[in-house]
């Protein structure tokens, strides 16, 4: 007799090994995401249950049957703590990504390891084991013991756990992904019918345990699921390398306001920590930010600005929907514009200076301006502004037809006054001269500085005559002006020469000329006179 034979059910065992390594490989490149670790050694452990219950199916004698089948239990025992830890980190239940739960849950695989391995000497696995029948290599009927039933409950009790997990995360919508999360959970639901039944007595053949069997088909669908719902890749996998690397702050809402996703620039935006903001209550947990909670109600996109422990952040709320239109959560994008705010502060300050330069510039381009045309010293235009004033006044005579008196002014004598009272008096005489003359002047008439004690006035609309009247209440007044300086009463006269326009020439230096001629016979009629120039003088051909 061989120590092995070939059962034809051997074959499908082979398959079901063959998928779950395929599965446990397929997994291992993202054994980083939720859960990833986990379903690599529950795929393994599958494996490893399968491999030895090969070994047990082709064995001949029950020694060596029981012999294999004491290493299928490192899979039995260790499948239900790891689907357990699977569906936890895979549904966000836990806390850790990744890793194998506290030592507690292991407390009961490892005791069942130690009875399989000690069975002869207690029985409380196995406390019977008889072939199904006399036929060499028939299966082995186990009758179980004591410690099988609780290591029996212990299982079902986390399998149980595991599956409500899933199923929990289906219905709330929270599973990354609804399909990948049914396909998870009908794999091992067939298992687990499969399991029951065994233990129940209802197994199709008799003390034949059918669960590794089913495992060929829990294998198809997870090797089908790693692929088709690409199962670890959407967003586990992306959620840490994309989400987690990026500057801008993540944050995903349900429509219940509840956290469903945070990445760690929001975290830190925030000031939050650890991952237990997943699937807190967004009001709760934003409750110091209320400038953010506003955008969790926004019913569109929106984009606004707020500022947060220092940081000036721009928001953008997108709400989110599935295929159907229906809403289903929030999405809001925070990025840190801190330096551009700052960047944009420094060129508002900026921009304030220039503009308070460019009034102050303004300003002083006024007084120069005004500087210009204005003499220092008694305040009156200037020879310069006067003669383009007059160009001016001509040409608007000309259109309006009224005439252009022009008085030309000279102090009498003011030599004598310089060197009487010193050249300040004479400053002074001068200032005086011409307040007088400013107050004497009209809306329209130009009163100006020709040069030394030189003064002209321009008044437009005036006739020859009507100027010559004016000048001669100005003779007077100045006549009558006394000075005060130094505690001394200064006065003075002045002679003055009336020309007019059109009468005295077509141009201003001409009438300006008539005007100097009229000055000048004033002085020589003994000074302290008005003389007007004869119309019939003209012109004192210069040109
Ligand atoms: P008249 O015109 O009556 O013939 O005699 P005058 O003494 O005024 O003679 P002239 O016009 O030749 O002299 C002008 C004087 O005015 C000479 C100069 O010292 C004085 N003068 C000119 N500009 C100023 C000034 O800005 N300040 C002072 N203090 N004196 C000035
Ligand atoms: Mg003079
Ligand atoms: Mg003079």
């Amino acid at each position: 007799m061989s120590a092995w034979q070939f059962p034809g059910y051997a074959i499908v065992l082979i398959l079901a090994v063959l998928f779950a390594c395929g599965s446990a490989a397929l997994a291992w490149p993202r054994r980083n995401a939720r859960g990833g670790t986990a379903f690599v050694l529950m795929m393994a452990a599958t494996a490893t249950w399968e491999l030895f219950r090969v070994l047990e199916a082709v064995a001949v004698l029950p020694d060596a049957k029981i012999f294999w089948a004491r290493f299928e239990y490192f899979g039995i025992a260790t499948v239900p703590v790891l689907w357990f830890l699977f569906t936890r980190q895979y549904s966000r239940r836990d806390h850790a990504r990744a890793g194998l739960g506290p030592a507690w849950l292991w407390i009961v695989p490892a005791l069942t390891l130690v009875l399989v391995f000690s069975n002869e000497y207690h029985g409380w696995l196995w406390a019977d084991i008889q072939p199904a029948s006399g036929e060499p290599g028939a299966h082995l009927v186990y009758i179980h013991g004591v410690g099988f039933w609780i290591a029996a409950v212990y299982s079902y009790l986390l399998i149980l756990l595991g599956t409500l997990v899933l199923a929990g995360a289906i219905l709330r919508r929270k599973a990354v992904n609804r399909r990948q999360a049914i396909s998870l959970l009908a794999g091992a639901i067939i298992t687990w019918i499969a399991n029951l039944a065994y233990l129940s007595g209802l197994s199709p053949v008799p003390g034949l345990d059918p669960t590794p069997f089913t495992f060929i088909l829990t294998g198809v669908i997870y090797v089908y699921t790693l692929y088709r719902y690409r199962l670890f890749d959407l967003v586990p996998v992306s959620r840490h390398t994309l989400l987690d690397n990026m500057i801008e702050g993540v944050l995903v809402l349900d429509n219940e306001h509840r956290i469903a996703d945070i990445n760690s620039a929001a975290m830190r935006f925030l000031g939050l920590s650890g991952d237990s903001s997943i699937g807190a209550d967004a009001p709760m947990l934003l409750g110091s930010w209320p400038q953010l909670l506003q955008y969790c109600d926004s019913p569109g996109e929106t984009r606004g600005e707020i500022y947060v422990l220092g940081r000036h952040l721009d928001v953008r709320a997108v709400p989110l929907h599935e295929s159907s239109r229906r809403r289903h959560g929030l999405l809001l994008v925070l990025r840190d514009i801190s330096n551009h705010w700052v960047a944009e502060e420094a060129l508002r300050d900026a921009n304030a200076r220039l503009q308070a330069h460019v009034a102050e510039i303004e300003a002083l381009q006024v007084k120069l301006q005004e500087q210009a045309i204005r003499d220092s010293l008694t305040g009156l235009f200037n020879r310069r502004y006067l003669e383009e004033t007059l160009q001016r006044e001509i040409a608007r005579s000309d259109r309006s037809g009224r005439p252009l008196g022009i008085v030309m002014i000279d102090i009498d004598h003011f030599k004598e006054l310089n060197d009487a009272h010193g050249h300040r008096a004479g400053d002074v005489a001068l200032q005086a001269l011409g307040a007088l003359l400013a107050a004497n002047t009209r809306g329209g008439d130009v009163a100006c500085r020709y040069g030394g004690e030189e003064f002209v006035l321009a008044l437009p609309g005036t006739t020859l005559e009507v100027a010559r009247e004016r000048a001669e209440r100005l003779r007077q007044a100045v006549e009558a002006l006394r000075v005060e300086h130094e505690g001394t009463l200064l006065s003075m006269t002045i002679s003055a020469g009336i020309a007019a326009y059109p009468a005295h020439g077509e141009r201003v230096d001409q009438v300006l000329d008539n005007a100097d001629q009229a000055l000048y016979q004033a002085k020589n009629n003994g000074r302290n006179h008005c003389v007007a120039r004869a119309v019939e003088a003209r012109p004192p051909s210069k040109t």
